[in-house]
């Protein structure tokens, strides 16, 4: 295994982290329960590969992945990094929730403390309402200066360029859990801003949560080489990334976890000259699309609420890499839950500020129900 600087935190974070959110789970008579021997193997050996991160949250695994984990780990707990997040949705209301939840996921991972809490999936209105406007941000140095908590965290979705007013306007910020994969570079910009900032950064995602690889054969179309199969290109692409310290990845088996250590461990990482010729050639496949939306997010936010850059970026994994399956599944997800995801092209009021926005001169309202079409097809 290899180990990165984790920012400033003074932590050597190992290159593979291992995302606690696809656990093997067993139902019975509609209870979820998380199979213990499967989880103990999976980490463990994890952990003797030389895994040092495990990343869990409140809600994940039907509310079970906290406690697994803590029993998992519970033999070499002062080995290793464990994080979790607190949830941020409207189950918390006031400022004593954020210590009310922190407590249960102490208790639930069985520990004195966690290593990296995280603000968990905040966009800028919960960052300027919650964590600034309620003191969330004084309970979380409150816990860090008590010993509960370690480094303070968060998980990010939103427009991108919001990083950098949580990042500046908290001032504390220790590390950052992003999207970010091959297809899906939107955090790019961010990502190098929060580095430069001294902030420790985790790719979530980086072969697409597991269902994602880069198409087969892109390999070979980007670099004239025999490679490599597309998850290993996926995880190599996103660990040649000097500004990231981790990829997580949501493994699920036992073999998974093998793979993925493996090519975490790869003495020849992807260096510099090759990660760049792939970023460019993705680029420049992405530009032959007839629909060339870079995911700068300058659209948004819509008052109608709806998710222009993501529509637009499952038109691209259709129609430019190919990955009819996943974007058509990825669509009809966000299709079937509009209070979760967003609106379609339907609720649009036709107000005009997405296409004045947009630098790429995009006509959104045209493409949108395009998109639509093909996808929902
Ligand atoms: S024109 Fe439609 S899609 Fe664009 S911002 Fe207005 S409501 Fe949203
Ligand atoms: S539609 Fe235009 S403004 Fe919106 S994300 Fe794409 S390129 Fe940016």
């Amino acid at each position: 295994m290899r180990y990165r600087k984790f920012g400033n935190t003074g932590e050597k974070i190992s290159a593979l982290g291992f995302g606690c959110m696809r656990l093997p789970e067993v139902e019975r008579e509609g209870v979820w329960s998380v199979d213990q021997d499967k989880t103990d193997e999976m980490l463990g050996e994890a952990f003797a590969l030389g895994v040092n991160y495990f990343d869990s949250a409140y809600y994940y695994c039907h509310d079970n992945s906290e406690a697994a984990v803590g029993r998992a780990v519970k033999p070499f707990r002062e080995k290793v990094l464990l994080s979790t997040k607190c949830p941020m949705g409207d189950e918390l209301k006031q400022r004593g929730d954020y210590r009310r939840f922190l407590e249960t996921s102490l208790r639930r991972l069985d520990t004195d403390y966690v290593d990296f809490y995280h603000f968990w999936a905040i966009n800028r209105r919960v960052f300027d309402e919650k964590i600034m406007g309620m003191g969330l941000l004084e309970e979380a140095l409150r816990a860090k200066e008590e010993g509960l908590i370690r480094h303070i965290s968060f998980s990010f979705h939103d427009e991108v360029q919001h990083i950098r007013h949580i990042i500046d306007t908290a001032g504390v910020m220790e590390t950052m859990l992003v999207q970010y994969n091959l297809l899906d570079r939107s955090h790019e910009e961010m990502i190098a801003y929060a580095a430069e900032k001294g902030l420790g950064v985790v790719a979530m995602g980086p072969v697409g949560g597991g269902r994602l690889a880069a198409p087969a054969g892109l390999y070979e179309k980007l670099t004239g080489k025999h490679s490599a199969a597309s998850y290993e290109l996926a995880l190599r692409f996103v660990l040649g990334n000097p500004n990231i310290s981790c990829a997580l990845s949501g493994m699920e088996t036992l073999e998974m976890v093998r793979t993925n250590a493996r090519v975490a461990g790869n003495e020849e990482p992807m260096d510099e000259q090759e990660w760049a010729q792939i970023a460019q050639a993705m680029d420049e496949i992405k530009k032959f699309g007839e629909l060339y939306c870079t995911g700068c997010g300058y659209c948004q936010p819509c008052p109608q609420n709806i998710k222009i850059p993501h529509l637009f970026q499952l038109y691209t994994y259709y129609n430019v890499y190919g990955l009819t399956e996943y974007a058509r599944k990825a669509f009809a997800e966000y299709r079937a839950d509009p209070a979760q995801h967003g609106n379609l092209s339907d609720a649009c009021v036709s107000c005009g500020r997405c296409e004045k926005k947009c630098p790429q001169r995009l006509p959104i309202l045209q493409e949108l129900q395009k998109v639509e079409a093909v996808l929902g097809a």
